[in-house]
Formats: structure tokens, C-alpha cells, sequence
């Protein structure tokens, strides 16, 4: 009992070690957004049709120069022309240092929703399809429900597009076989329920914001990083049966 307390505690005092620095790094692409949103967005190129741009294909320069930001406010400074090198193996499918390569996807994701934010018109209120950010092509979303009437939305945690889908069905796949459809949750994290599918075998975070009133849905997902090793031990007891 008293082991439980006491990891609880030291939970606790990582998790809030972690958001103070989410919160940093937040802050700081927040002003690097704002000084740079002129020169980044008239260089990019949308393409004609979705995906209208790809990480890939974000300016190297401004990539480089966020990256470097974040890893200054981090107290871990490295060159640009390390950072430049770095980029490439990433971009090669290399695997970088945990840290530093969590610091880079901070800053892909903060050029990605400036474009997003700048150059792609909001959307209708018409449901879209489920499945890949239609903006930047990346998989990483969560659904919400959103206040009054749990109408339900897809937001990419990538460039933060956000676009209405139907009410039912699994987000990755579309699959509307609710059997295959389970939805896990932890009275630990009230308003948050982790929609696991054996039909694509692929797990999916849902807020309900009349639950829990957030704006902030990537400090959510990092938060609730438990969730995904509930959904993961789910699936992987579940091989073998769909
Ligand atoms: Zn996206
Ligand atoms: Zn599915």
C-alpha cells in the first residue's frame, strides 16, 4: 500500500516536471510563430489537392531554426548545422536521442498549424471521413465531443485542423462494426476514454468536452500516456480473435 502512495506521489511530481517544460516549449514556439508567420507562410507552396503539404516538405530553414529554439529553452543548445544533419538522418528514418526528437516533432507540429492556422479555410459543418489529417496527411488525432450536444469533431494533434465526422464508427478506420469497437476508460482521467478497434487494430483518444472543459488536447494526450498501454494490452490480447 504504502509503495502505491508513494509512486503515486512521484507520478505526480514527473508529470508536473513534464508539463512545466511542455509548457516552455509551448510558449516559445508561440512567439516564433508569431514573428515568423509572414516569411513561412508566403514560402509555402499548398499542393492542389490533400494532402495540401506533408512534414516532409515544410521548410528545412524553419525547422532548423524552431528546433534550435526549443532545444535552447530546454538548456540543451546545439548548432544549426548539427540540427541540419540530424534533420536528414530523422528524415532517413534514423531514430534520434528521445529528448531531442520529441523537441523536433514540437517544432514540425508548430509550423505545421501555423500553415494550417493561415492558409487552409476552417470546414463546414458537413461530416468528413475518418482516418488521415486531409491537411497534412499525418495519423495522430483525437476525436471530442463537443458542448452542447456532443457533436462529434477529429482533430489532428499534428497542425490542429479540426473537421466534423459521424457519431459512431471507429476514427481510424470507419469501421461501424460496434462489436470490433471498445472504448476503455479511467476514473483517473474523468471526460477521456482511449476507442480501441480490432478491426484495424489502431486506438484512438476521445474528449468529451462537456466533461472535461480543455483546449489544449496534445498536453491531454501526453497526460494520459497510461491510456495508450491500457489500449495497447487490450489489443494484444485480443489477437487471434478478430
Ligand atoms: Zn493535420
Ligand atoms: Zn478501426
Amino acid at each position: 500500500m504504502q509503495t502505491n502512495i508513494l509512486n503515486n506521489e512521484l507520478n505526480e511530481l514527473h508529470l508536473s516536471a513534464v508539463r512545466e517544460n511542455y509548457l516552455k516549449l509551448q510558449a516559445e514556439i508561440q512567439l516564433w510563430q508569431e514573428s515568423q508567420a509572414p516569411e513561412v507562410v508566403a514560402g509555402v507552396q499548398l499542393a492542389q489537392t490533400s494532402p495540401y503539404f506533408t512534414l516532409d516538405s515544410l521548410p528545412e530553414d524553419s525547422i532548423v531554426e524552431l528546433w534550435q529554439r526549443l532545444n535552447q529553452v530546454a538548456g540543451e543548445p546545439q548548432e544549426a548545422a548539427v540540427l541540419r544533419i540530424l534533420l536528414h538522418k530523422f528524415k532517413d528514418g534514423e531514430t534520434l536521442e528521445d529528448a531531442n526528437a520529441a523537441r523536433l516533432q514540437l517544432a514540425l507540429a508548430g509550423i505545421a498549424q501555423l500553415i494550417c492556422q493561415t492558409s487552409i479555410n476552417t470546414p463546414s459543418e458537413e461530416n468528413q471521413s475518418f482516418g488521415t489529417c486531409p491537411v497534412c496527411g499525418e495519423k495522430h488525432f483525437m476525436t471530442v465531443l463537443a458542448r452542447p450536444l456532443g457533436k462529434r469533431y477529429q482533430k489532428c494533434l499534428v497542425c490542429s485542423y479540426q473537421r466534423p465526422v459521424g457519431a459512431s464508427g471507429c476514427a481510424s478506420c470507419g469501421s461501424e462494426d460496434a462489436k470490433k469497437q471498445t472504448y476503455l476508460k479511467s476514473e483517473k482521467y474523468p471526460g477521456i476514454e482511449i476507442g480501441v478497434c480490432s478491426d484495424c487494430g489502431s486506438y484512438f483518444k476521445q474528449v468529451d468536452l462537456r466533461e472535461l472543459n480543455t483546449q489544449d488536447l496534445v498536453w491531454e494526450d501526453i497526460r494520459t500516456m497510461p491510456l495508450n498501454y491500457a489500449a495497447e494490452q487490450w489489443l494484444a490480447g485480443q489477437k487471434g480473435w478478430n
